[in-house]
């Protein structure tokens, strides 16, 4: 017997995270333009001219506010516990959560989501937390993790645990799925660094740049976990999908007006990312009608988007000045997101 899940609407958190200043950075006499106050107030701070920042002179300042924004020093565990430890509640409840990182290349997606071994991110720390709830609570002690790792590239969709061909995306019962994605049944958390550590590198790479993940690939984990509850007359199946979406990065979505829609002429634009911000807008809006259609993310992701499940936003940003107009776009469009 199904359960049904009481709650139906849609739920958007979004949260703000703040890189350290990289060597490179510091090397080049970069300044800091972003301040994070009190876990929530982001502000950005213009400075107008080489002069006129070394007299300290600010110019243009601007103040956002998230459900919470994270300092430089925030560890991997409170980034997960402040933004997913919820949506995986919601998942072994059997309600569909993804969670996104959105920002400029080099902003520290990668590292929140997959992160390294020493600091595993995202990815890592929700199996984790899966598998350690869905033992405290199968009632049997059956259950099921089925991970698939993809790469949308090129609006071409790709296996990242078993490179190849290009998959075809079908729509069924299920929603849509990639016809033969790998499903890889998941034992423990020890497996799975590896595992995607291996997928991360089976990403696109820049022709030019060989073992530099291209900007452009946008990394989709899923995750189906499937246990049984009882209650007092009933076995019941839990079943929750979690989706963990390192996307592209936004700069060469500088190219979109998000508050006009309009794309500039000519910039080589990721239609992924841009569907999904037109797929974000018209929740904004409150639309009927979602443009899940024109890309392969946005297909991917129907059933995570809307609709009854729960999403998380993480806009990733550089301190640096010299990322200022890509910091200032990520948070205009994180700002945006917020109103769904
Ligand atoms: P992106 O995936 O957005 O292009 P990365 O995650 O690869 O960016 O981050 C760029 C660089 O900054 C990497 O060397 C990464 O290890 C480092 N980095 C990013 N975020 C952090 C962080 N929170 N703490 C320490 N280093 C970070
Ligand atoms: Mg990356």
């Amino acid at each position: 017997e199904m359960e049904t899940t009481g709650d139906m609407g849609s739920q958007i958190m979004v949260f703000v995270r703040l890189r350290p200043m990289g060597k490179k950075e510091e090397e080049t006499g970069s300044r800091t333009c972003v301040r994070i106050v009190n876990k929530r107030d982001v502000y950005l701070t213009e400075f107008a001219s080489e002069t006129d920042y070394l007299r300290l002179k600010r110019v243009r300042g601007r103040h956002f506010c998230f459900d919470a924004s994270f300092p430089e020093s925030t560890s991997q565990q409170e980034v997960y516990s402040t933004t997913t430890v919820e949506i995986v509640e919601g998942v072994l409840r059997g309600r569909n959560g993804s969670v996104f990182c959105y920002g400029a290349t080099g902003a520290g997606k990668t590292y929140t989501m997959l992160g390294t071994i020493e600091n595993p991110g995202v990815m890592v720390l929700a199996i984790k937390d899966l598998f350690s709830k869905i033992r405290q609570r199968s009632f049997d002690g059956k259950h099921s993790v089925l991970l698939s790792y993809l790469e949308v590239y090129n609006e071409t969709v790709r296996d990242l645990l078993s490179p190849g061909r290009p998959l075809v995306l079908r729509e069924d019962k299920q929603g849509i799925t990639a016809a033969g994605l790998t499903q890889y049944r998941a034992y423990s958390t020890d497996e799975v660094m590896q595992l995607l550590l291996q997928g991360n590198r089976n990403r696109t790479t820049e022709p030019t740049r060989v073992n530099e993940t291209s900007s452009r690939s946008h990394a989709i984990l899923q995750v189906v976990a499937e246990y049984q509850v009882k209650d007092s007359v009933n076995v019941i199946t839990r079943v929750g999908k979690l989706s963990l979406i390192d996307l592209a990065g936004s700069e060469r979505a500088l190219a979109t007006d998000l508050r006009t829609q309009r794309s500039i002429e000519g910039a080589n634009i990721n239609r992924s990312l841009l569907a999904l911000s037109s797929c974000i807008n018209a929740l904004v809006e409150g639309k009927r009608h979602i443009p899940y259609r024109n890309s392969k993310l946005t297909q991917l992701l129907k059933d995570s988007l809307g609709g009854p499940c729960n999403t998380v936003m993480i806009a990733n940003i550089s301190p640096s000045n010299l990322s200022f107009n890509e910091t200032q776009n990520t948070l205009h469009w994180a700002d945006r997101a917020k109103e769904i």
